[in-house]
């Protein structure tokens, strides 16, 4: 028999790790979570802000989640995509019922929905008679994952070094740059891709009248539209979709994060017309979308999808908004900003207090905060963390930026 599974407590550092380096981590670990709050193996609490970026979407442990994963996990994990899947049908006909979207793709992650995304965009063209129509343009400060063509759609030299020549096929420009773009668009432009809040660029909000003016371009030139959800889908900003807010509908969406609540699982949703190129044998994962995914996925939506949980979000993201208003009012010019919208919230912050600084110095306020691009903290609470726990959050937020100068009310 199998011995009884202990879990060591991991080391702080991973100096002397087996792990390879390529992540810059905090000294610290955790065991357990529970709602909106992580615990160390010795007992210290830590609230949770960052919700592992996005990802823990209903917080840690939540009880619908956890009876999804342990039913499914008894029943079956595994069956190959060469059989039906009725959870796959199930969340696919969700998602494209709440959605611009009428069919889906699953996968395992976000950099895997983005590329699905793109070769979406491609095949629709190829199939419609146009194969030279493959080029995607994107835009600067993007992120779309660390595959090799998320990283040329994304363009950022930092990612993109010592990786050799980028993949072909993007056409990478400013973000507010209306000429680029129309210089951008040729013959050869299958597609044009966008975040709606550029995420870890520094939660920059792309104006409606911009998502707008896309949806316009894409229709008189015949391409596609791709919005990159991954960051805000599934109910970020308190509203299903983020594009929403905006009016404006994609042809082709790529989401993950918050939709496996935790569980690795990712999907790219398009129209019908988009999808028409992706017939069999175009596209394919060995795990994307197995049993115990699907029913994570369909108990997240179970509750994301609870009338009025979407407008809490909106009312939870309020209340925070105040809290940081106030904190940015107070902090003697070291917040420049407040940014985002719902409960996907960044602070720019002074060039002279580092974004990755004040991450860490939160952790001495047992918080945790999210570093972004353009010197930006990021502030991503469990959509159903409790009003308490935001005002504990900003207090430990203005209790932060004391150690930094800021007054601290
Ligand atoms: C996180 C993220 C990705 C990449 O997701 P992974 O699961 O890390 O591959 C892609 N696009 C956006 C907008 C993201 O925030």
């Amino acid at each position: 028999m199998a011995e009884p599974l202990t879990i060591e407590p991991v080391p702080a550092t991973n100096s002397n790790s087996a792990v390879m380096a390529t992540y810059a981590r905090q000294a610290i670990s955790f065991v357990r979570g529970e709602g909106s709050w992580l615990f160390t193996a010795d007992g210290e609490r830590y609230l949770d802000f960052g919700s592992g970026v996005a990802v823990n979407s209903l917080g840690h442990a939540h009880p619908h989640l956890v009876a999804a994963l342990t039913g499914q996990a008894s029943q079956l994990w595994h069956t190959s995509n060469i059989y039906r899947s009725p959870g796959q049908e199930r969340l696919a006909q969700r998602l494209c019922a709440a959605s611009f979207a009428d069919r889906v793709f699953f996968c395992n992650s976000g950099t895997e929905a983005c590329e699905g995304a793109i070769k979406t965009a491609r095949r629709y063209h190829y199939a419609n008679g146009n194969p030279e129509r493959w080029r995607i343009i994107t835009f600067e400060g993007a992120f779309h994952g660390r595959t090799l063509a998320a990283l040329a759609a994304a363009a950022n030299p930092k990612y993109l070094e010592g990786f050799g020549t980028p993949a072909d096929g993007f056409d990478n420009i400013p973000l507010n740059d209306p000429e680029a773009l129309a210089a951008a668009i040729g013959p050869q432009t299958a597609a044009i891709m966008i975040e709606p809040i550029i995420g870890e660029g520094g939660v920059r909000v792309v104006p409606a009248e911009m998502l707008q003016h896309l949806r316009q371009l894409c229709d008189e030139h015949g391409l596609l539209l791709i919005f990159d959800e991954v960051q805000t889908g599934v109910g970020r900003t308190g509203r299903l979709f983020a594009h929403e807010h905006a009016g404006v509908k994609p042809d082709i969406m790529a989401i993950a994060k918050g939709i496996g609540g935790g569980f690795p699982l990712g999907a790219f949703l398009a129209t019908e017309k988009a999808a028409s190129g992706m017939i069999a044998g175009t596209h394919g994962s060995t795990f994307g979308g197995n049993p115990l995914a699907m029913a994570v996925g369909n108990a997240v939506l179970d509750v994301v999808l609870t009338p009025g949980f979407l407008d809490e979000v909106t009312r939870k993201a309020a209340r925070l908004r105040q809290s940081l208003a106030e904190i940015k009012d107070n902090s003697s010019g070291l917040v420049l900003e407040v940014r985002g919208n719902g409960l996907l919230t960044g602070l720019k912050l002074d060039p002279g207090i580092p974004a990755g600084d004040f991450v860490t110095a939160a952790l001495a306020e047992h918080l945790l905060l999210i570093g972004a691009g353009d010197n930006v903290v990021r502030i991503l609470p469990p959509l159903n963390i409790d009003e308490a726990d935001i005002v504990e959050g900003a207090a430990r937020i203005s209790r932060t930026l004391a150690h930094f100068g800021g007054s601290s009310r």
